[in-house]
């Protein structure tokens, strides 16, 4: 008889702690189901303009990976005007093919998967120096701002929640332009300037401050009446600033609740830079719905937290601490410097945090901290790497988060993230298997075809030629001719 094992029972805030392999259906779907913000919060139904009613898209051939849990499955995939009108099965897929108005592209099996969504956008990050950030001119920086917007849909982004902005109406702007129809954009909830108290800012130039409960409120009231969607709190340090420790919360209870209270009133929900152990614990208690970071979170704020998950999304922001360790000594802050102090710590706190976090359902979604020097804008898609690498997601779960989860962060999961007939036409044509490899979404030449709102924002040339060989289709569809539409009646003047 083999003796018997003792297996001793790691908790996972321990470094020893592994959480089980696991490769089944995806966990989290279930769990975002699951989310259940109050109606009352709901933001605005932002329309994208520049679609024609009468635009048909035919995919054919394509891997469809529906995000609704689903394994992928080869078939066609039908667009009408700005909707998924079939998605698997196309009826008339002949005549459809030889309708010189429809839009054909030949899939031969690269994978056709929803457009992407980032919970943590700054559009206004430049992708430099933070700290100079507040110095730049209004007009160069809505410039660099509107490159951001095109970035991310040059990425396979769709769908941005924005988590602050460096000038108070930058966010607003570029959001209502890219709704306008007259610069490429994701689909983008705005932020105001994120809030700090006085001894707690983060980056000066770029922060809107208030101490106390009343003069947050009149913080909160000032980003409401300029059109933000999202209110920004910066509750917690960052090492990197070097004064105010990532494990140091700054607010009081008082002011959390009142923040909660004057946001909540104005139908707004509020995200904050949460690093600190006490800050995650603060949000919980009174109701931060998105819960950026959350390093240091322990096991009574685990608990608080798994006790609440419908009410709260938590966005994580990882490659940040991943790329400040590994990415910055090329801008002259060093590995050493970054350990010493404290990111080595944090980051290694972050992700047994995570995994405790995804186990329990707790809905953790990717996106975060792009547009500094080291987390440049146009890798977004390292989140996703990182979701499965580290954080003990699937492939399958960190898409779903990417795609399902942001479109019910935005509280429009009834018409957004999945490839399904009735929603909105957002999707991304890529040239591989997600499932297999999740890095081939951070190429951008892998993107073959990107898609939003039932729009084309990108297909290259040979995408638009039928396939060479004789007979691969019939050769019933040589090259898809110009659009020929009706014309539209144009405003006189142009007005946001
Ligand atoms: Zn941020």
């Amino acid at each position: 008889m083999a003796p018997a094992r003792i297996i001793e029972e790691v908790d996972w805030t321990s470094p020893l702690y592994e959480p089980a392999a696991y490769d089944g259906p995806p966990r989290n779907l279930e769990h975002i189901n699951q989310l259940d913000f109050d109606p009352s919060l709901q933001p605005k139904e932002y329309h994208l303009q520049g679609t024609h009613p009468d635009s048909i898209i035919l995919f054919l051939d394509v891997e469809i990976l529906e995000c609704t849990g689903k394994l992928p499955y080869r078939g066609d995939v039908l667009i009408k005007g700005e909707r998924f009108a079939s998605v698997g099965r196309v009826e008339g897929v002949e005549e459809l093919k030889k309708n010189p108005k429809v839009r054909v592209f030949n899939g031969r099996g690269r994978t056709l998967i929803p457009g992407l969504g980032d919970a943590h956008t700054h559009l206004s990050w430049n992708g430099g120096d933070l700290d100079r950030l507040g110095e730049l001119g209004v007009e160069e920086h809505t410039l660099l701002t509107a490159r951001s917007a095109a970035c991310y849909i040059d990425s396979g982004y769709t769908m941005c929640f924005g988590a602050a902005a460096a000038k108070e109406r930058l966010d607003i702007v570029i959001r209502d332009a890219i709704n306008a129809g007259d610069i490429p954009g994701p689909r983008y909830l705005a932020n105001g300037k994120e809030m700090a108290r006085r001894d707690g800012e983060l980056v000066a130039g770029i922060t809107a401050f208030a101490d106390g409960p009343d003069e947050m409120r009149e913080v909160i009231r000032h980003h409401v009446g300029l059109g933000v969607d999202n209110i920004k709190l910066s509750m917690s340090g960052e090492e990197i600033t070097e004064i105010r420790s990532a494990q140091d919360c700054y607010f009081t209870d008082e002011e959390s609740a009142a923040c909660v209270d004057e946001a909540h009133k104005a139908g707004k929900r509020l995200c904050a830079h949460a690093r600190a152990r006490d800050s995650v614990k603060m949000c919980v208690r009174h109701g931060i719905d998105v819960i950026y970071h959350a390093s240091y979170i322990d096991q009574e704020g685990m608990d608080m937290l798994e006790e609440k998950k419908v009410k709260h999304i938590v966005a994580p922001g990882i490659n940040w601490l991943i790329a400040t360790l590994n990415d910055a000594g090329a801008f002259g802050y060093h590995k050493e410097k970054a350990e010493q102090v404290g990111y080595k710590k944090e980051l290694d706190h972050a992700i047994r945090g995570l995994r405790e976090m995804h186990r329990r359902g707790i809905v953790v979604l990717p996106g975060g901290d792009y547009g500094f020097a080291w987390t440049p804008h146009g890798t977004y898609a390292r989140d996703l790497a990182h979701f499965k690498n580290l954080l003990g997601f699937t492939s399958h779960e960190a898409l779903i988060a990417a795609t399902y989860g942001v479109a019910k962060l935005f509280m429009r999961s009834h018409e957004m993230g999945q490839l399904k007939a009735s929603n909105f036409a957002d999707c991304v044509l890529v040239d591989g298997r997600p499932l297999e490899e999740i890095e081939v979404l951070q190429d951008h030449d892998k993107l073959n075809i990107i898609v939003i709102n039932g729009r084309v924002h990108k297909a290259g040339r040979k995408e638009y030629v039928a396939p060479p060989v004789a007979g691969q289709d019939g050769n019933s569809h040589p090259i898809v001719p110009d659009m020929d539409f009706p014309e539209v009646k144009k405003d006189m003047q142009k007005s946001y």
